[in-house]
């Protein structure tokens, strides 16, 4: 892996005003000289967004959202927040497209309508692409990543501000993770649809599904990935910094 290496911590629905102290040891480890390489980005429930925006003022770290409405104006849309308000609030980045959104009806279409929103607020991407363990059996995930990628970035014409998570939805919360020879295969294949789509721009991808301080040895080795989205291991900051020092040393 060269350039900076991405931890991206999706909190998902957990954590409370409590939890904000618990992230100081990981603070102290990115002031480290060892640690410079290191990007880390923290995407708490919006509960939380603000504490840690201000917990992080003056340190290497960035705060992001879990998800976004697709309308940047304020509006009739009760339990909704736009990437204005994350982008207002200090927040630098949004997960988009979580396979746990999707799940719940969020379509190509609408994920494509957050990125433009996203994008037009200046927010970085994270965009998350991945196949279920359905489509991976009956050997569609190649065209299921197409059609995430086709649908959810039409009209989107630069690519530098879009992080891509590939997470294959079957190895999210699981245990369960490619082997390193099938995941190298699979990111070959995702970098060449995006390159395809967007000549002469090069892209930035990223691996969550089950992503922890025992598999990450193993995970690190692979030199086509910038980093890793990491959901449960990441809420506990023992752990998270077993992660990223086992990745840095
Ligand atoms: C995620 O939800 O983005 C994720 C990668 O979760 P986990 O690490 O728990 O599999």
């Amino acid at each position: 892996m060269t350039n900076k290496i991405l931890f991206i911590a999706n909190w998902k629905m957990f954590g409370d005003l409590n939890s904000v102290k618990s992230i100081q040891s990981v603070i102290n480890l990115s002031k480290k000289k060892n640690y410079k390489n290191a990007k880390i980005i923290y995407c708490p429930p919006y509960t939380l967004l603000n504490n840690f925006v201000i917990k992080t003022r003056k340190t290497n770290l960035d705060v992001g959202a879990q998800n976004c409405h697709y309308e940047i104006n304020n509006g009739p849309f009760t339990g909704s927040i736009s990437s204005t308000m994350i982008k207002k609030l200090g927040a630098k980045y949004v997960i988009i497209g979580h396979s746990e959104n999707r799940s719940n009806g969020e379509t190509n279409n609408l994920i494509n309508k957050k990125i433009h929103s996203a994008i037009l607020n200046n927010l970085n991407v994270i965009f998350c692409i991945g196949e279920n363990l359905f489509e991976k059996k009956n050997k569609k995930t190649n065209k299921i990543l197409k059609k995430q990628i086709g649908m959810g970035l039409k009209k989107i014409k630069k690519i530098d501000k879009i992080i891509f998570a590939y997470e294959p939805v079957w190895s999210i919360g699981t245990g369960k993770v490619l082997k390193n020879k099938e995941l190298i295969k699979q990111v070959i294949i995702i970098k060449n649809i995006i390159e395809n789509k967007f000549k002469n721009q090069k892209a930035k991808i990223i691996y969550g599904g089950s992503v922890n301080n025992q598999n990450i040895n193993n995970l690190k080795q692979i030199n086509e990935i910038n980093g890793f989205l990491i959901g449960g291991a990441s809420q506990n900051s023992k752990k998270f910094i077993d992660i990223i020092k086992k990745t840095i040393n």
